[in-house]
């Protein structure tokens, strides 16, 4: 299969309410979106880089970039066999994860549309329903926190997470224990601390969190492996995993007891699958993490949590808490059990709006081989 045609389109939607983490607030969401066509078959993918390279150094920007001088012509060339075979022939670019990411995923529709499969069983996904919990940003109050934590909790979440700042760590997961004595509940540090921060973490650990994710540099394992050794709540890895083969050394190292995937991070659904795989032969719980994705990325999210070894609830949540306007015409929605359920139709399985997406876009690019 060759590709005959990409699109790629610049979307900026406004967040229904601004999310703040210890490394940026955010109001907007800017994506790139990726239609690729072969055969008369379409499949569409969405990018997770951020507005600001506070949480990887890519951006919208250095996506098209990589896509446009790279990426493409790269694969322009090839003649595809599987889905898997994108993530081979762009083995040599390094980093741009994001950006390869983003037409990974929509070879990955592509072919599973091909195959009139749903892209969960494709990737070998055994679940019809997923697991969710929600990603709480930090709030301008202890008090605003707790209310918020209650109206999510009515949504039917099995766990929440809270993003933690320095100076707001330990009050938040004192305050979150003393609040609702059965919550299971996580904290995000998005790399916020240091080492020298490990009496902040044990004073922790009587609150008893799930897990605390990334609390340390977003290039470092092994100070993890130190701070684990200290504390008593696993730790679980966001952004010093990039591929199968950090994954491995984190987990060898004891860095990490649990890993957070997202399949933008780590350059797609082939390398999310390898991370997959070494944290399941190591009996290393997964969860599917979320970077505030539009339809498109959302509905790649879930079909990649059928996989069995995300046995943990993951950020992966209703559509209706982040944008007023969608660019996918199904909502997805959470259950009152927690969970959510697996589009049947074949590839993502959900309609891709595309006169809006067409409408909305700031920029529209179209590639074809040369
Ligand atoms: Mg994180």
């Amino acid at each position: 299969m060759k590709l005959e045609r990409v699109e790629l389109f610049l979307v900026r939607l406004p967040l229904k309410r601004a999310y703040e983490t210890s490394g940026a607030r955010e109001t907007h969401m800017t994506r790139v979106l990726c239609r690729v066509e072969s055969e008369g078959a379409v499949g569409w993918g969405e990018s997770v880089a951020g507005e600001v390279p506070w949480y990887s150094g890519e951006t919208p920007r250095t996506v098209l970039y990589a896509l446009e001088e790279f990426i493409l012509p790269e694969l322009f060339k090839a003649d595809l066999s599987a889905p898997q075979d994108v993530d081979e022939k762009l083995a040599w670019i390094r980093e741009h994860r994001m950006a390869k990411a983003t037409v990974e995923m929509a070879v990955w529709d592509l072919f599973a549309k091909r195959a009139g499969k749903p892209l969960s069983v494709l990737l070998g996904g055994t679940r019809d329903r997923i697991l969710c919990g929600v990603a709480i940003g930090i709030q301008p109050s202890i008090e605003a926190l707790m209310d918020t934590i209650r109206r999510e909790l009515e949504g039917g979440y099995q766990r929440v997470k809270l993003k933690i700042k320095p100076g707001l760590e330990v009050e938040i997961a004192e305050a979150t224990r003393r609040t609702f004595p059965d919550l299971a509940f996580m904290l995000d540090a998005n790399s916020a601390y240091t080492l020298r921060d490990a009496p902040l973490f044990k004073r922790i650990d009587p609150t008893r969190p799930m897990m605390i994710e990334q609390p340390l540099a977003h290039d470092d394992l092994v100070d993890h492996a130190a701070l684990q050794r200290e504390i008593k709540t696993p730790i679980c890895l966001d952004e010093s995993i990039h591929s199968g083969e950090d994954a491995r050394k984190a987990i060898a190292i004891g860095a990490t007891r649990i890993v957070n995937i997202k399949a933008g991070r780590v350059g797609g659904l082939a390398s999310a699958k390898r991370v997959h795989d070494v944290c399941a032969a190591h009996d290393v719980p997964v969860w599917c993490g979320g970077m505030l994705e539009m339809g498109i990325g959302r509905a790649h999210n879930v079909h990649l949590a059928a996989l069995p070894n995300f046995r943990l609830p993951g950020d992966v949540s209703a559509s209706a808490r982040y944008f007023g306007t969608e660019i996918i015409a199904e909502p997805f929605t959470v259950d009152e059990d927690g969970t959510m359920r697996v589009p049947t139709k074949p590839g993502i399985g959900v309609t891709v709006l595309e006169d809006l997406i067409r409408k909305l876009a700031l920029e529209h690019k179209e590639l074809r081989p040369s």
